[in-house]
Parts: C-alpha cells; sequence; structure tokens
C-alpha cells in the first residue's frame, strides 16, 4: 500500500465472523458478513470451511471482493466457517500471516482466526520454539492457534478453556474444528465480539453487530469478556472461563473511529456516541466560524453534533472517493505529491470566504490533517479550525491497533499549540478523556492508554511495537 494514500489513521488490525447454519452452506453467510467487515482491514482476507471432516480454507492479500470471487467460494464446502479480514503492513513476509490459520492437529483439523494483540505473545512464542514447535509467521494466531493444539482436555471448549489464561492482552477469537465453532473473548474485553441467531436457525458470531444484521440476525448479545460460546449441531452452549477484569478496558477507538456507525458496542449505538463526541467538543472548544464541515466518513455524526451545539451550519466540505480502498498500485511520483488530494475533493461552493471548523476523530502523525488544512484553504476559506473528537494520542497501542511508535506519534513529540502550527491551523482543540467519558456516558470500563499512557495490563514499553511486529520479525 503507498503511504501517500494511506490516510494517517489508527489501523484496526483485523474482523472474524463464525457461521454455523446446520443442514446448509456457510460459505456465502461468511463471505457476505466478512464483507461487512471490511473496514477492520483492508489487506487481506481468508475464509475457512468445515464440511465435518475436513477443513477447507482460501485467503489472500487484498480486498475481501478481490481475495474471493464466485469459483474460490465454491470448493469451501461445509456447514461451519470462519472468516477473516486484516490489516498488515506489506512485507515479503506477510503472505504467511494472513488468516485464518488453519493446522492438524491430533484430535483433527483446526482453524483459528482473531482480532487483537497478546502482551505476552513474545514470550510464548519463545516457549513453543523451545519445545519445538515449527513457527511460520510472526503472527499472534499462529501461536493462538498452536497452544490451542497442545493444550489438555478431552474437547476442544476444554482445551480453550485451559488455554485461555496463558494468553495476556486482547484477544476476540473464533474457531473452527470438524464439528463445531467457538468463540471467545479476552477477560478485559478490549475488542469487540457479538453472538447472533440467524433466520432459519444457526448462529453466527462477529467482531460487529452491523455484520451480524447484514447476514440476517435480528436478536444478538456481546460475547461476554472471559467467556467462551460453542456452536454444534445447531446448539448454542457459554462457559463463563474467566472473570471479567474489573474495571474493564473496552478500547475507546471502537465508538471513536472504528466501529461502523450502525454498530452496538458496549450496549451503545456508535452513531449517536459520535455525535455525543461532537457535542461535548463544542462545548470544550467552541469556535467562531460560519460552517462546520467533517473528516468524511467516519466524523460526519461528531461534526452535525459539534454545529447543533453551537447552533451553526452542518455542511460537506470534501467528498471522498469510497472506492479507492486500498489500491497496491504505485502512484507516479506527480500522483504521490497529490497526496490525500487523491482521496479527497472539496466543495469549494461551501467554503470560499468562510470561517470553517473542520471535525476530525483523530491526529496520529499529522501528515493527513496539514493536507486536508491545505486543501480547505485553496478552497478559499478564510480561516481553519481544528476540532478533534479525541485527546491527543500521545502512546502506541499494544493491543491491536497501528499507531505508530512513539517516535511517530506528533502528539507525543509537540503540545496542541505545536501540532497546530504544524498542520497550518488558525486554532486546534482536543476533547479531553473526561469530556469523552462523558459524552459515552461512562465512569470507567475503557481502555483508554494510548491518550494517557495507562495501561490496563502491564507492557514493556521497549516491546516492538505491533506494526514492528506484522513487519515479519520472526527470530
Ligand atoms: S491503547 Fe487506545 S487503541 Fe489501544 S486498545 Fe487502548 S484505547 Fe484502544
Amino acid at each position: 500500500m503507498s503511504e501517500s494514500l494511506d490516510l494517517d489513521r489508527p489501523k484496526e488490525e483485523c474482523g472474524v465472523v463464525a457461521i454455523s447454519v446446520p443442514g446448509s452452506q456457510a460459505n456465502k453467510t461468511a463471505f457476505f458478513s466478512v464483507y461487512a467487515l471490511q473496514h477492520r482491514g483492508q489487506e487481506a482476507a481468508g475464509i475457512a470451511v468445515s464440511d465435518g471432516q475436513a477443513i477447507r480454507v482460501h485467503k489472500g492479500q487484498g480486498l475481501v471482493s478481490q481475495v474471493f470471487k464466485e469459483n474460490k467460494l465454491e470448493p469451501l464446502v461445509g456447514e461451519l466457517a470462519i472468516a477473516h479480514t486484516r490489516y498488515s503492513t506489506t512485507g515479503s513476509n506477510s503472505e504467511r500471516n494472513v488468516q485464518p490459520y488453519v493446522v492438524e492437529t491430533m484430535y483433527g483439523p483446526l482453524g483459528l482466526a482473531h482480532n487483537g494483540n497478546l502482551v505476552n505473545a513474545d514470550q510464548l512464542r519463545k516457549q513453543l520454539l523451545a519445545e519445538g514447535a515449527g513457527l511460520q509467521s510472526s503472527s499472534d494466531s499462529e501461536v493462538l492457534a498452536l497452544m490451542l493444539a497442545a493444550s489438555e482436555g478431552s474437547h476442544w471448549e476444554e482445551r480453550l478453556a485451559n488455554v485461555m489464561p496463558k494468553w495476556t492482552g486482547a484477544f476476540s477469537l473464533v474457531v473452527l474444528t470438524g464439528e463445531k465453532i467457538l468463540a471467545a473473548r479476552d477477560p478485559w474485553g478490549f475488542r469487540p465480539l457479538s453472538v447472533g441467531e440467524l433466520p432459519g436457525g444457526g448462529h453466527a458470531i462477529a467482531s460487529e453487530t452491523g455484520a451480524l444484521e447484514t447476514i440476517g440476525c435480528s436478536s444478538y448479545r456481546e460475547v461476554k469478556p472471559g467467556e467462551i460460546i460453542m456452536v454444534t449441531g445447531g446448539k448454542l452452549s457459554s462457559y463463563q472461563i474467566m472473570d471479567a477484569v474489573e474495571p474493564q478496558a473496552r478500547c475507546t477507538f471502537e465508538h471513536i473511529y472504528f466501529s461502523r456507525p450502525d454498530a452496538i458496542w458496549d450496549d451503545l449505538s456508535v452513531h449517536e456516541a459520535r455525535q455525543s463526541l461532537g457535542e461535548e467538543l463544542a462545548k470544550e472548544h467552541p469556535a467562531e466560524a460560519d460552517v462546520v464541515i467533517p473528516v468524511p466518513d467516519s466524523s460526519t455524526p461528531a461534526a452535525i453534533g459539534y454545529a447543533r451545539v453551537l447552533g451553526v451550519p452542518y455542511n460537506e466540505g470534501f467528498v471522498k472517493n469510497r472506492y479507492i480502498g486500498r489500491t497496491f498500485i504505485e502512484p507516479t511520483t506527480e500522483l504521490r505529491e497529490q497526496g490525500v488530494a487523491l482521496k479527497f475533493n472539496t466543495l469549494a461552493a461551501n467554503l470560499k470566504g468562510k470561517r470553517v471548523v473542520m471535525v476530525d476523530d483523530s491526529i496520529v502523525r499529522g501528515t493527513t490533517s496539514r493536507q486536508l488544512v491545505d486543501l480547505v484553504r485553496a478552497a478559499g476559506a478564510t480561516e481553519v479550525h481544528m476540532r478533534v473528537t479525541c485527546p491527543p494520542i500521545a502512546h502506541p497501542c499494544f493491543f491491536g491497533v497501528d499507531m505508530g511508535s512513539y517516535e511517530e506519534l506528533i502528539a507525543n513529540k509537540l503540545g496542541v499549540p505545536e501540532i497546530s502550527e504544524h498542520i497550518g491551523t488558525d486554532s486546534l482543540g482536543f476533547l479531553s478523556v473526561e469530556r469523552m467519558m462523558k459524552a459515552l456516558g461512562r465512569d470507567d470500563g475503557y481502555c483508554n492508554a494510548c491518550f494517557t499512557g495507562k495501561y490496563p495490563v502491564p507492557v514493556q514499553l521497549n516491546l516492538l511495537t505491533t506494526k514492528q511486529r506484522f513487519d515479519g520479525v520472526l527470530k
């Protein structure tokens, strides 16, 4: 992926799905539900299907629609499936990291896909290597699969229950065996995972509720932190294996940016949460302006909320090319200089001669913000005030989100006035942690480590960043 087309955003690393449709084929249901999670990872996708005997898998790099054509789905026969879409950095080893992982075990075939990041993965990897395991990738998911395969127990849910306490950090995972699907969520509850009933019988599990609704689930609930869900023969069983850690450590970024606006996360509508974030932002950092515009698409509800509180007109300022996706086409030098203009055009009629408030959901490195501000000024805005619906990101994430390293994070190096100068705004305001939690209507239960540096589980700050790990360093 070309850096110049890659927006400066935190990058979620995965979306997962599991499907059980007794008496039917799971492949297309898996395809459409993982397709609904495309925003959670746009560089690789895979589906594994079990027919009760064998697990067949197809996976590759690219968007879900690029990896799967009809002829790739057809051979994936069976009523049980898991699927995965992932973000990764491009690199020579990244093909090996594409999920789901499928391994042969002494109990039959096993497939696994996961969203999150274990903070003790390096230690577990070394342990596996010392025990003689042959690791083929640098992904935590392979570690999870091999540990599960070697775990003790008379059935898969027991093996999963025995191995789960050894994993520290974020994991929302789905497992496929010959005759069942399993799902589990870490006891901190970092990443989302929900389970629903399919029309006509059957069950589906997915990272976001929107993916469940896409395939017709009308009722669903969260997989609880520390819980294992098992579906076999059309019947769902649930086991609370570990006590949920209190307070919980849900990722705040699911509300701010990652999840689709139609998602329900922590019993909150993500769309409504984003509007509330914008409203609190307006109270904390009002601006004298003629128009409020969002950086599409995720900032739209927040900009609406911001404009509503201040009584300033909301309007569109950018048109985003929603179809450019993650292109692997390297732009020419001339096109590279276009930067984010390859993705965004401005609507000059809404900006010319106006004092503009531009609402965005985050600033990571500051590269995109500067270019967007330039575009708005070039369209004739007289002032550009930027408002951000989260606090400055000053710390990396160790729980499955690529934010970059300390050196890359602009808020780790510069204060707010300096960032404002760097990106060329007339003023800049970030929502505070307190206001952000107020907007969500919660006192605690969320991880805010990338803002505060207070990690809900101890991390070694000298650990390789997730990005570096996915660059394929396998020692
Ligand atoms: S550090 Fe930030 S991005 Fe990572 S889990 Fe916590 S809130 Fe989410």
